[in-house]
C-alpha cells in the first residue's frame, strides 16, 4: 500500500484570500500594524500559533496567543459570511478523483489547519471520507516537526519509502524529509520554487495534472 498525504492550504484549497483577510482583522482588533500580503503568505501553514510568534519575530513580548483567538474569531465569522472561502486548485478534484479509483494507494491529510477547519474544507467540497488519516494542529507539534508524517504512516500501516508528502512550502518538504517520506513540492502555493528545492524537495510540479505521474515516479523509485 502506499500513502499520498496531502497539505491543505496551498496545496489542495487557495486559502490566501481568507487568511489575509482573517489576519488583518486580528490585527486590526488588537491595535498592531497588519503584515505585509507576503508576510502572511509566508507562514501559511505553520501552527496558528507559531505563524504568530514569526509574524512577531519570535519577540517574546508579542502577544501571539491573543492574536491566534483573535483571527480563529476571525476566521470563523468569515466562514459564516461567505459560501466559498477556500476553492480547490483547478485540476485538484480531478486528481483525487484518479486517486479515489486507485486500489494501492489510500489518501491522507497533514496541516496546520484544527480539526474543525480541515472539517468544514473537506464537507464544503463534498470530499468527506476520502482522507483515511487526518493529521492536524491539534494533534502534533507545528510542521516542520515529522510527528504528523510519522502518525499518518502509524495510522494507516505504510512505510516512509512508500509514502509521499505533497506540500507547497518549505515547512512540507523539510517536515517529510525528517520523516523519512518522500517529499512532492507544488508550485500553486505559497513559497517559491527555490526555497522548495533547497528544503528538500525531490520533485516539483506546476499543474494538478501532473501530480499522479510524480507520484508514481517517487513511489517507484530509491532516493
Ligand atoms: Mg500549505
Amino acid at each position: 500500500m502506499k500513502l499520498a498525504l496531502f497539505d491543505c492550504d496551498g496545496t489542495l484549497v487557495d486559502s490566501q484570500d481568507v487568511i489575509v483577510t482573517a489576519m488583518t482583522r486580528a490585527f486590526d482588533r488588537a491595535g498592531r500594524p497588519v503584515p505585509p500580503r507576503s508576510a502572511i503568505l509566508s507562514i501559511v501553514g505553520l501552527s496558528l500559533v507559531e505563524a504568530m510568534r514569526r509574524l512577531g519575530d519570535d519577540d517574546p513580548a508579542f502577544p501571539a496567543e491573543a492574536l491566534a483567538e483573535l483571527y480563529r474569531g476571525a476566521f470563523h465569522e468569515l466562514r459564516a459570511e461567505s459560501a466559498v472561502l477556500e476553492p480547490l486548485f483547478p485540476g485538484m478534484r480531478a486528481t483525487l478523483d484518479l486517486l479515489k479509483a486507485r486500489e494501492d494507494v489510500v489518501l491522507g491529510i497533514a496541516t496546520g489547519k484544527s480539526q474543525r477547519g480541515v472539517a468544514a474544507v473537506l464537507r464544503h467540497h463534498g470530499l468527506e471520507g476520502r482522507f483515511m488519516t487526518i493529521q492536524t494542529a491539534d494533534d502534533a507539534p507545528s510542521k516542520p516537526h515529522p510527528a504528523m508524517v510519522l502518525q499518518a504512516m502509524a495510522a494507516v500501516g505504510v512505510e516512509p519509502a512508500d509514502t509521499v508528502l505533497i506540500g507547497d512550502t518549505s515547512f512540507d518538504m523539510t517536515m517529510a524529509r525528517a520523516a523519512g517520506a518522500r517529499a512532492l513540492g507544488v508550485t500553486w502555493g505559497y513559497h517559491a520554487r527555490d526555497l522548495l528545492m533547497a528544503s528538500g524537495a525531490e520533485r516539483l510540479v506546476d499543474h494538478a495534472a501532473d501530480l499522479l505521474p510524480a507520484m508514481d515516479g517517487l513511489w517507484g523509485t530509491r532516493r
